[in-house]
């Protein structure tokens, strides 16, 4: 019997599943992935692109790693699952959060797995609150969170992302959970001038606290660098002041590592790049490189500390059937061996600064509004006017096309409004990223000059 043909999955495809950020008319002619190697995707047709977002910011390792699939062969032939609630454990979760406690910052030392990034959110909104209950401050449950931030969309992560779009047809969102503008340096305008713009968007923060009362807050949440809202670097003051208002008002620090985790950004964890410790440090994708899911949070020693010493009838009363699941332990492992063989964190450092040099190579191209990045995430944002920084009209679909041309001369990434966001991965050779930088020139000739 002859294989379905493309078209026939297509319609299989339209027919029987639906897909994040799902609409029809969007996904009239998917691109069927069938095969991942190093840099490179091929699809059904057999046409072969460098994967520029490291599938969603995850792949950190690459596509096609072998010892990622025995790691999982290997842990599933011997015991693929078994409970972790407690009384219960298995020695790749107990080895993998030893590993991990000596690889984040100092003053975080103890984990808790989940299946991915926005289980990862929730459990850090609940292990802030039960904090402060513990501390007898029951009244501190909010969470500030940023615009243009994203944490993930079950209810609570979705009603901390700061893109109104993701709310707009699941509305009402979880009570007690707010936003303060992104530091965005690009077109931040806040502040009176006597700070700088880094210290002015922190303040945000400051007085987002009093405005609530700081009796009320339990934590606020941002990621070092912010990835799906367009690869937003702060200012360099930033964190070290966010810091400083957290510990004066006693609000905890969560640090949202989904992207920014496991070597991202050229360090192996975001806030390094700014000397700042977060209270919670949450991760996902970078963990496995995608290769199955995982997540989890890392807590303060002070958290332990308050879950180790509250009676049993207030326990830390949070679980998923999948905490620290073997198999998806094993293969964190794995991947973590890859990453210290290959010295996978100095590399993207190198070939990081690569990138960034080679995308501000196109600063004064037209439309070219902003280039920025850190490591080996970068963004290029395209503007109508450069010395307005007008956005383009809606109508004039200026990233569709740009992701077009971009497809079109072998490079596939995520588009965010006219920003081009890219994540290779961190394996991505010099001649790739050069690949990559003159891919993304063409095509904004394409689209500008065509
Ligand atoms: N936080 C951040 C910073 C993310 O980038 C993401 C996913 N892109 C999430 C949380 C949510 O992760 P997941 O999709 O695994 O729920």
């Amino acid at each position: 019997m002859a294989l379905p043909s493309a078209a026939e999955r297509t319609q299989s495809d339209l027919a029987h599943l639906i897909h994040p950020l799902y609409h029809p008319t969007d996904h009239q002619e998917p691109r069927i992935w069938v095969e991942g190697n190093g840099v490179m995707l091929k699809d059904l047709d057999g046409n072969e692109v460098i994967d520029g977002l490291s599938g969603l910011w995850n792949v950190n390792v690459g596509h096609g790693r072998r010892e990622l699939a025995e790691a999982a062969l290997n842990q599933m032939s011997t015991l693929a699952y078994c409970s972790s609630y407690t009384g219960s454990s298995n020695l790749p979760a107990i080895e993998l959060a030893e590993r991990l406690s000596g690889l984040v910052y100092p003053s975080i030392k103890t984990f808790f797995f989940t299946s991915g990034g926005a289980e990862s959110t929730e459990s850090s909104f609940k292990t802030a609150r039960f904090y402060w209950k513990a501390h007898g401050k029951p009244e501190k449950v909010k969470i500030i969170s940023r615009m243009l931030g994203y944490h993930g969309v079950t209810m609570a992560a979705m009603s901390a992302t700061g893109l109104p779009e993701y709310w707009t047809m699941f509305e009402p969102r979880v009570p007690n959970i707010l936003h303060i503008e992104s530091p965005y340096p690009y077109r931040f305008e806040g502040g009176d001038g006597t700070v700088s713009q880094g210290i002015a968007a922190a303040n945000l923060l400051e007085e987002a606290i009093l405005r609530e009362g700081p009796d009320t807050v339990a934590a606020f949440i941002a990621e070092p660098v912010q990835g799906a809202g367009g690869v937003i670097v702060p200012q360099d003051d930033y964190f070290q002041r966010i810091r400083e208002i957290c510990d004066q008002y006693e609000v905890l620090f969560i640090s949202d590592e989904v992207i920014t985790g496991f070597g991202r950004t050229g360090a192996w964890f975001g806030l390094e790049h700014w000397n700042v410790e977060p209270d919670i440090m949450q991760f996902a994708k970078g963990i496995t490189s995608g290769y199955i899911p995982m997540g989890g949070i890392g807590v303060s020693d002070k958290i332990k500390e308050a879950i180790d010493s509250t009676p049993p009838e207030k326990r830390w009363m949070h679980a998923y059937t999948y905490s620290g699941h073997p198999t998806c332990s094993a293969v964190a492992l794995a991947n973590l061996d890859v990453f210290e063989k290959e010295d996978l964190v100095q590399r993207a450092s190198e070939m990081g600064n690569r990138l960034q040099e080679g995308l501000h190579t196109l600063d004064k191209m037209d439309h070219v509004g902003n280039v920025r990045g850190l490591g080996m995430m970068a963004a290029v944002e395209f503007v109508a006017d450069k010395t307005t920084k007008q956005p383009f009209e809606a109508s004039e679909k200026v990233g569709l096309r740009m992701g077009k041309e971009l497809v079109k001369r072998g490079l596939y990434t995520r588009m965010r409004g006219d920003t081009i966001c890219l994540a290779p991965p961190l394996i991505t050779t010099a001649d790739q990223i050069d690949t990559i930088v003159e891919t993304v020139r063409a095509s904004i000739r394409a689209t500008f000059d065509g």
